[in-house]
């Protein structure tokens, strides 16, 4: 999908910053890609098709990361011209279905395209995703039966081979590992830290991931309302992703305000973390609306000094230097 900058450059003031992560390992000849985290879908659990569920790309060097997958999210991924197969790890915040509810195309579909060639699909999310992972891809579980047929039906066994594919084929086998705040996952030039969001607990276990690289670092907090943890986690990232579901003040009770937050809470995290640029996400239709959109921008910016960004399904950050270079629009 070709893009368009609609903001242009962001002020890169400071650029000459600390360089966050491990050091990049490019060769001269090969300059590294700058990092960049694509948002996937903006939307909520309503049904909408302007905003996808819950998920974002981040692209590290030659990595390609996924954070939660939620309805449609899978659809803008293959918008951005990445298929299942580029992808390398899945991490989930938390099994609300709006941000889980593509895993399933991902893995089926990175498992019949890879045929057997590329390495098997890395998964970390909150328990139960073990459990959830058997039960759609083990032998009993909801596609037991397809992935029967595509291994051993001749039809599916002669495309396989068509596609490079070396009989007998194996089943998807997703490398899952359940993860809890305070855990670290590290990739080639990356580092990533899990964080405790305040959301539904105790009914699902909710996470926040801080992800730093050479040249950014990113929180995006999943979905969860205000809370001295977030801070923490966020403090000091380039940029944090942060659900903004409703309008301050229309709570339709303190237990809805404690679960998701809202505008000037996320105007007193972003400020409190002293992150430098805040994405507002997971918005509902009736406040993605010109008046109230502003409306809500310039209370943040009351109370929030740093850059403050309505996310949109296909936006596109880059970062540079440790700040967020230019933001492209998908659309
Ligand atoms: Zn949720």
């Amino acid at each position: 999908m070709k893009r368009r900058s609609f903001i242009g450059k962001v002020a890169a003031s400071g650029a000459a910053t600390a360089v966050l992560g491990q050091t990049a390992t490019a060769s001269p000849q090969e300059p590294r890609k700058p990092t960049t985290v694509t948002l996937l879908g903006t939307g909520t659990p309503a049904p909408s098709l302007k905003r996808a569920g819950s998920g974002y790309l981040v692209e590290v060097g030659d990595e390609r990361i996924i954070m939660d997958h939620g309805p449609d999210a899978h659809h803008r991924m293959l918008q951005t011209g990445v298929k299942a197969v580029d992808i390398s790890h899945a991490f989930f915040t938390h099994l609300h279905y709006d941000h889980c509810m593509d895993y399933a195309r991902l893995v089926l579909q990175r498992w019949d395209q890879g045929a057997d060639l590329i390495p098997d699909l890395l998964v970390y999310g909150p328990p139960p995703i073990t459990r959830m992972t058997e039960q759609l891809f083990g032998t009993d579980g909801v596609y037991g039966p397809d992935i029967r047929a595509r291994i051993e039906h001749q039809s599916s066994i002669d495309v396989f081979t068509a596609r490079g594919g070396k009989a007998p084929r194996k089943r998807p086998a997703p490398r899952v590992q359940e993860i809890k705040p305070g855990d670290v996952i590290k990739g080639k030039d990356w580092s990533l830290k899990v964080g405790k969001a305040t959301h539904v607990q105790p009914y699902l276990e909710c996470l926040a991931f801080r992800l730093d690289a050479p040249d950014g670092s990113l929180c995006y907090t999943g979905d969860s309302g205000m809370s001295d943890e977030i801070v923490e986690l966020a403090r000091g990232c380039d940029v944090l992703i942060h659900m903004n579901h409703y309008f301050s003040g229309t709570a339709p009770s303190p237990a809805y305000r404690a679960a998701c937050g809202n505008h000037k809470d996320n105007a007193q995290v972003a400020q409190r973390a002293g992150v430098k640029t805040l994405v507002l996400t997971h918005l509902l239709a009736q406040i993605d609306q010109p008046r109230l959109r502003e409306q809500i921008v310039h209370e943040i910016q009351q109370v929030y000094s740093g850059k403050v960004v309505w996310g949109e399904d296909l936006m596109q950050l880059t970062f540079k230097g440790a700040v967020v270079a230019n933001i492209e629009s998908g659309y």
